[in-house]
């Protein structure tokens, strides 16, 4: 492998030096200090002043959990945040490129178009695969970021870990393994693997596994340099006081978590064996995630007949190798019952 991080930072990004807010210079430890250095509103009432613009309590909890240091850990609102923070930070506009494998998750092609950085598109092998020769081939000096999305969406699939080893060992650029469904997967995180590769950053998210889709928290982890970088490039107060609060009460909750993950993969499972029953589902997609993707008969009729039931799952069918495909999240027992009711009634 060729990778060195210098040669993958913009040049405007390199002579950044990150804006030191008020509440970078001192956060309250609940002494007696003064802060009369923000312009915030005295008065006390929960959120008068700014949030920790480090979240150090957050921070700690994560990076003990997963092993790493919390200079190893940035977080953003939400993972389309951190994403979005790695296209401004590594790609020159108009002149480098990503690669990404569809079918996949859609923000790597919308976040590309905002950025103008053109998106290299190499297709999963028809067993949902990166194509690993196609990949290495297509890439050129300007290729800064890979994109896998594993377990992905929407297939369902976690990649083979030989071939993301074979990717990380020979792409010269970096490697960012979207790892949001990664709690519902037997297959270990690449967040051990931090310290082996140079060029490997990991994404998570409170969205899915952990519940907490409305306060918008992003992880992203990587070495302590591309974090760096990172944060040049964020916002401040990126993440809300409101959010890092409720954040480390759940991820302090770990049984909880863990039980409604279990919950999840067993009504996946019940959810699986029905639809074996539905005569007009042809393939059911193995899922190492919290939805199941299936192919039927014709995709659009399905999909508007289970609306007009008031059943509203995600129409794949434009989206490549996803021809006449439907995307179900796997929901409580009472929705899961509703979404298999109406199937059968089609
Ligand atoms: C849902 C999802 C996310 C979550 O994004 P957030 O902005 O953290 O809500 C990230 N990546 C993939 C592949 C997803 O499906």
């Amino acid at each position: 492998m060729n990778f060195n991080l210098q040669n993958i930072i913009r040049e405007n990004v390199k002579e950044l030096r990150p804006y030191s807010s008020a509440r970078d210079e001192y956060v309250s430890d609940g002494s007696q200090m003064v802060f009369l250095d923000a312009n915030e509103n005295p008065f006390e009432n929960g959120v008068n002043r700014y949030p920790d613009p480090q979240q150090r309590s957050l921070k700690s909890v994560l990076a003990q959990q997963r092993g790493i240091s919390q200079e190893q850990l940035l977080l953003g609102n939400g993972s389309d945040e951190v994403l979005d923070l790695l296209f401004r930070a590594f790609c020159e506009p108009a002149t480098d490129n990503i690669i990404t494998l569809p079918p996949t998750y859609g923000m790597y092609q919308v976040l590309s178009g905002i950025n103008t950085i053109k998106n290299k598109e190499v297709l999963l092998t028809p067993d949902f695969e990166p194509d690993v020769g196609q990949i290495l081939e297509i890439a050129d000096k300007n290729s800064k970021i890979l994109f896998l999305c594993s377990p992905n969406n929407p297939t369902g699939n976690s990649f083979s870990p030989d071939r993301i080893t074979r990717l990380l060992e020979n792409f010269n650029g970096l490697v960012v393994i979207d790892e949001a469904y990664t709690d519902f997967s037997k297959d270990k995180s690449w967040v051990s693997k931090l310290s082996s590769y140079p060029n490997l950053i990991v994404t998570q998210t409170l969205s899915k596994a952990y519940g907490m889709a409305g306060i918008r928290l992003g992880i992203c982890m990587a070495s302590a340099e591309i974090i760096s970088v990172l944060n040049k490039i964020k916002p401040p107060y990126n993440v809300n006081e409101l959010t890092q609060q409720k954040a480390l009460e759940r991820v302090l909750d770990v049984e909880n978590v863990q039980l409604e993950v279990a919950r999840i993969l067993t009504e996946r499972k019940l959810l699986e064996k029905a639809l074996k029953e539905i005569p007009f589902i042809k393939v059911i997609y193995k899922s190492d995630a919290n939805f199941i993707l299936v192919k039927v008969d014709d995709a659009d009729v399905r999909y508007d007949q289970l609306l007009e039931k008031g059943v509203v799952i995600r129409n794949r069918t434009t989206q490549p190798l996803c021809g006449n495909t439907l995307r179900f999240t796997v929901g409580t027992p009472k929705e899961n019952k509703i979404l298999i009711n109406a199937l059968s009634e089609l």
